[in-house]
């Protein structure tokens, strides 16, 4: 597979490993599924055979971003005003939106999952990770494997985080009867996608991890035994954490979420929660020591009105934090570009009862990019440097809206943001979106077939 020369781009930003810098004037290399170099003028001396110069005047290029938490499937339910968060209970909300999700189809999976990464391409996004908790049972089994199915189309960059959940509601939960598993059939699920899927080479394109969906919708078994086959086949761990459950944890179990699970070992380097707005500091430490990683959500913290996730203490004691757009349910889109302006505004919106200062524009930035990768567990996507996997995304900055913001590309898109699709994708050294157009795609045919889908489903 040859490669691209991005010709004289901008400004690139480059990290070496000792942090974000910008390189102003520079040609970017990549060969294959990697970039191999980065400086001026590399276009002047000898160029591998088959090397695709593309000019990049007036490119700003970024590394491509991790979305570290969604449920694709929750596209089918978008902006609806029977789901108004402000206007519902939750449990009102749950009763309207559940039998909703239980109708959907294996074909409706397919076509979310296509709607959701499309759009986080578009908006320069080259790895996504998906929480697909909902296996209805007259769908089968087969969801995840669309999945992946669908991110092969998009070329996509795929972490799958399979879901389930094991408590019935006459024991407390609030997922209903047709929507459950059982932990045996779940940990089977779970230990089958990694055997077909899971690939743990260098710029791996597909990835397991193992995700029960939340400690009040399962059984402490299932958690139990999401440790042991997670541990026994090296994968990652996810769930969503500290999202107002934690008193029930405690009336259940006599300990809050955080030091619940930290009890069953679904804690640690190679674990990382959901939202965590409700945690204390206290509860931030434990996670700091355990390394135990946090993604953050930004956008449904404005639309479910809860507490300002506590980032500027995240930061300040160390904990891992990625950035994620959560499911359409709570986010009525898959933008992670906007996430990462909406999470630096609603951490001013509450600087002033912080202990800690809020972290820079830049550091928003680092969050969707190598903070995302290090929840993933990954070394090799998340900045842009040779050796790093080609995954990036250029925004060219020869427009009005971008007038007086050039001087600083790190804080552009916290402070200025991105209005508009990128100019170009690149996801492990192939361009997949370019010129408004998905590579070897017809975006009028993917638009018909998701919207088929989704006439199936009644409302
Ligand atoms: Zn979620």
């Amino acid at each position: 597979m040859a490669g691209y020369l991005l010709r004289n781009c901008a400004a690139v930003i480059v990290d070496d490993g000792a942090g974000s810098a910008v390189h102003r004037n520079v040609d970017l290399l990549t060969e294959g599924p990697a970039v191999v170099a980065i400086g001026e003028g590399l276009g002047r001396g000898d160029l591998p055979a088959g090397t695709i110069v593309q000019d990049a005047t007036g490119w700003f290029v970024y590394p491509g971003l991790v979305n570290t938490h969604h449920h694709f499937f929750q596209c089918f339910v978008r902006n609806r005003a029977d789901l108004d968060w402000t206007k519902l209970s939750v449990i009102e909300w749950l009763d309207r939106i559940y039998p909703v999700f239980s109708r959907l189809t294996e074909d409706c999976f397919y076509h979310s999952s296509v709607t959701a990464m499309a759009e986080m391409i578009k908006h320069g996004c080259t790895t996504a990770f998906d929480h697909q908790y909902n296996f209805p049972r007259h769908a089968g089994k087969r969801l995840v494997d669309r999945q992946f199915e669908a991110a092969e189309l998009l070329g996509m960059r795929f972490h799958a985080g399979r879901g389930g959940n094991t408590l019935p509601k006459s024991e407390g939960s609030t997922i209903p009867d047709e929507m459950l598993e059982t932990t045996d059939e779940f940990i089977a699920d779970c230990a089958r996608l990694i055997d077909t899927y899971h690939d743990t080479g260098r710029f791996s394109m597909r990835q397991v991890v193992v995700a029960p969906c939340q400690p009040v919708n399962c059984y402490r078994e299932t958690f139990v035994e999401s440790v042991a086959l997670a541990r026994d086949r090296g994968v990652q761990m996810h769930t969503h954490v500290g999202e107002g459950e934690s008193a029930v944890i405690e009336s259940r179990h006599g300990m809050r979420t955080v030091d619940y699970l930290e009890e069953l070992g679904f804690a640690g380097p190679d674990a990382f929660y959901a939202h965590c707005w409700e945690l204390t500091h206290g509860e931030l430490r434990t996670m700091a020591a355990s390394g135990t990683g946090v993604s953050h959500c930004p956008e449904p913290v404005y639309l479910v009105g809860a507490e300002v996730t506590d980032i500027p203490a995240m930061s300040a004691f160390g904990l891992r934090v990625g950035l994620g757009c959560d499911g359409a349910a709570s986010n009525d889109n898959s933008n992670l570009m906007h996430c990462i302006r909406s999470a630096y505004m609603l951490q001013c919106l509450a600087a002033s009862s912080r202990v800690h200062p809020v972290p820079s524009p830049a550091d928003f930035l680092g969050y969707a990019t190598m903070g995302g990768a290090a929840l993933l567990g990954r070394r090799d996507i998340g900045r842009l440097a040779p050796g790093m996997a080609a995954d990036l995304f250029a925004i060219d900055t020869r427009r009005m809206d971008y007038v007086g913001t050039r001087h600083d590309p790190l804080s552009l898109i916290a402070k200025v943001g991105i209005g508009m699709p990128t100019d170009m994708t690149m996801i492990n050294g192939r361009i997949v979106w370019q010129k408004g157009g998905f590579a070897g795609l017809d975006e009028a045919q993917l638009f018909a077939e998701a919207e088929a889908a989704l006439a199936t489903i009644e409302f």
